[in-house]
């Protein structure tokens, strides 16, 4: 297939929570003493990520189990969302949408939503400084979560750190 080099390439649909490299997941288990289900990458990849045909939905979300346990504070979710710039960055996409539930996100170490979608734009911002893409965070309302933790006052979704 061929794809025009001069055309930007755009990338509408990630989960930035959903996106978090295992790597990461291993240095801030460590830094911070959180008991993971194996100590190295490759073990680490079962639990993370999706492996060949998945049976249902909520296998893919279970993935998520691990990922939550490394959103610890505001310099961890900064940091995630950092590099979900940078891996934009070195797949060559130009503009994308970064979604995520800082509800969900906040559940685990009980951090107030807000707090977490201001840690992701502030890790936004400081990717897209280093990094050519531009983005937008799209705040999901996670509703099974309840409706305070939804945000129903500041709604996360009204917010915008994005620089395009
Ligand atoms: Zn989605």
């Amino acid at each position: 297939m061929y794809i025009a080099r001069d055309i930007p390439l755009v990338e509408l649909h990630r989960h930035l929570d959903g996106n978090v490299r295992l790597e990461t997941v291993l240095e801030l288990g460590r830094a911070h003493g959180v008991k993971l289900p194996a100590n190295t990458v490759e073990g680490l990849r079962p639990y993370g990520q999706v492996q060949g045909v998945t049976p249902s939905l909520m296998d893919f979300i279970a993935k998520f189990d691990l990922l939550k346990l490394v959103f610890i504070d505001d310099d961890a979710i900064a940091r995630i969302a950092e590099e979900n710039i940078e891996d934009a960055a070195r797949e060559g996409i130009d503009y994308i949408e970064l979604r995520c539930s800082p509800a969900f996100m906040g559940l685990q170490y009980g951090l107030e939503p807000q707090r977490v979608l201001a840690a992701v734009c502030r890790g936004v911002q400081a990717g897209m400084k280093r990094w050519p893409v531009r983005a937008n965070v799209i705040g999901i309302m996670s509703r099974h979560l309840g409706e305070e933790r939804a945000g129903s006052g500041d709604c996360p979704a009204s917010r915008r750190c994005g620089g395009a």
